[in-house]
């Protein structure tokens, strides 16, 4: 069983690129019986943002990646929040210090401001040049005894530990993917020795997550590849407490389709934006879940227990480009999904929850403004949800958002305008059929349609519809090969009857569909016409004939 981690800093809010981070650790813990642990990364205060906790806890909730341990369930290696955790880091740091895998740093910051610029000069990397780790020990520790300012750093080994990434493989060096020759020989030594311990007594990044990981007894350490170069550095201090290292899995950032980082600019990817627009949660870790991600199961649409079911490590190397159409494609499935009984998942992330309210929340707000008069005819309520559920069970392999979904249903909820039946009566064209017969229909035979008010207000439902909408097919049928037989263009070839039926079938349906949803794509046919009621599709079948 894997323990993995996500563990972000409260620096910003969660998006896309720490969605899938979280998600791939989630997963992982999951497929194999292990923990997922929340840990809030907040030792640089300074760039805290107020809400960023609350609402990555609110965005990961939302998504449905429920951590086993972190913050508001706490856990057996709490706390899960390192500014709570200072005590523990000042101990490490000071064991490093004993044991002469650290030591402390009484350089100014002005001093570290001119060798930075004197160093870039010189094209050197902007490392430090261990003026201070040859302080004597008794010396350094009188300074700090009288409290001068000073930082703690790792003094990192002449060579870093190589490291085998999960994704990546040997990993040298610094954890560059390119091979930027190091400037070695110096005079003024290159030594990339990080701070560990700052001088207002709190950990870096680097001190806090690996003391972190090391306690939390993290197995696996997936995140992003921005993190890459700072693994050596982690070696290093895992090599220095004389810790086991957990395995590493570095994955590629998210680009845009000009293959730039994604950023608010290029396209919304903070995860609020894409509840608020009504994606779906499982859409969005559906859609995490394949950036960067091979599988081979042969089908995109994945709930997230298919994700777990399927989870792996095969991640691919490199940058993923985002394309968002595959969001709305896979949007659509999950919608269809949803709407196919027996729906056994989570009932908060079911067409109800997810759809039905959205619709009726979007819908109601727009009564006032809006002329829906079908459906303001509806009771606030129970009644209103029904008809849009009905709807959307009818066509939600095309459902995205509710303001699209209403524009593109949009007779369900306003009658259209009169339409002028065509004055010629259309003509079959029949493939397969001797061309010299023509097989009309007559505005009479559309006069069948008037058929369909007979059936009884108490027996308006599909198979009822659908039992008059045959009749009037095969009457249709009738009618045209009886109408070209008397007109003696000849005789009835053996298998034109199934042919004629099948283009009237088309023919009925069309026009059903013309006259019902004022000639717009919709859902089935019948189907349309049992959601209408009988008053509103007969009203409508009126008009088209007038
Ligand atoms: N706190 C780091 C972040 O914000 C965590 C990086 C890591 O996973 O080690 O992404």
């Amino acid at each position: 069983p894997a323990r993995t981690r996500f563990a972000p800093s409260p620096t910003g809010y969660l998006h896309l690129g720490s969605l899938r981070t979280a998600l791939f650790n989630y997963l992982v813990a999951k497929a194999t019986g292990g923990q997922f642990l929340l840990r809030i990364e907040d030792t640089d205060q300074k760039r805290t943002v107020r809400d960023a906790e609350e609402r990555l806890f609110q965005d990961l909730e939302w998504a449905g990646i429920e951590w086993d341990e972190g913050p508001k369930v706490g856990g057996p290696y709490g706390p899960y929040k390192q500014s709570e955790r200072t005590a523990l880091y000042r101990e490490h740091a000071e064991h490093l210090l004993q044991n002469g895998n650290a030591y402390r740093c009484f350089c100014t910051p002005e001093r570290l401001h001119e060798l930075g610029e004197y160093r870039a000069k010189l094209g050197l990397p902007p490392d430090y040049d261990r003026k201070c780790a040859h302080i004597h020990k008794d010396e350094s520790d009188d300074r700090a005894s009288k409290g001068e300012a000073h930082v703690v750093r790792l003094k990192v080994p002449d060579k870093y530990p190589v490291y085998n990434d999960l994704v990546y493989g040997l990993v040298r060096n610094r954890g560059e993917l390119t091979t930027k020759p190091r400037v070695q020989a110096s005079a003024l030594g290159s030594f990339d020795d990080p701070i560990l311990l700052k001088s207002d007594g709190f950990p870096t990044y680097h001190l806090a997550n690996v003391i972190d990981d090391h306690h939390m007894k993290i197995t696996h350490v997936i995140r992003g590849s921005e993190w890459m170069s700072s693994t050596p550095k982690h070696l290093a201090m895992y090599q220095a407490f004389g810790w086991q290292t957990p395995l590493f899995a570095h994955v590629g950032l998210l680009l845009d389709k000009n293959r730039n980082k994604l950023s608010k600019r290029t396209g919304s990817i903070d995860i609020s934006s894409f509840r608020e627009k009504g994606v779906f949660p499982e859409t969005l870790t559906n859609f995490v879940a394949l950036l960067g991600w091979s599988h081979q199961t042969g089908n995109d649409v994945m709930s997230m227990d298919d994700l777990i079911k399927n989870a792996s490590m095969k991640y691919t190397r490199g940058d993923s480009v985002v394309s968002f159409e595959k969001l709305w494609y896979l949007q659509r499935k999950h919608a269809a999904r949803y709407a196919t009984p027996p729906f056994s998942g989570n009932p908060r992330q079911s067409l109800t929850e997810l759809a039905v309210k959205p619709m009726v929340a979007n819908l109601d707000s727009r009564i006032s403004t809006e002329n829906l008069p079908l459906y303001a005819a509806i009771p606030e309520g129970e009644a209103r949800e029904n008809y849009v559920r009905d709807i959307l069970m009818a066509d939600a392999q095309n459902y995205t958002t509710a303001t699209e979904f209403t524009a593109r249903n949009i007779y369900f909820f306003v009658r259209p305008g009169k339409k002028k039946l065509r004055t010629q009566p259309p003509t079959l064209k029949l493939h397969g059929v001797p061309s010299t017969i023509t097989y009309p229909v007559s505005s009479s035979t559309l006069a069948l349609f008037r058929n369909i008010s007979s059936i009884p207000d108490s027996d308006w439902n599909l198979a009822s519809i659908k039992e008059m909408t045959n009749f009037i097919i095969n009457r249709g049928v009738l009618t045209s090969i009886g109408e070209a037989k008397a007109k003696g263009k000849g005789y009835v070839e053996e298998g034109t009857e199934q042919v004629v039926k099948k283009a009237w079938t088309k023919l009925v349906y069309h026009y059903l569909r013309w006259a019902t949803f004022g000639g717009n794509q919709g859902p089935d046919g019948s189907e349309t016409m049992r959601i209408l009621g009988k008053e509103e599709t007969v009203a409508r079948l009126e008009n088209a004939e007038k």
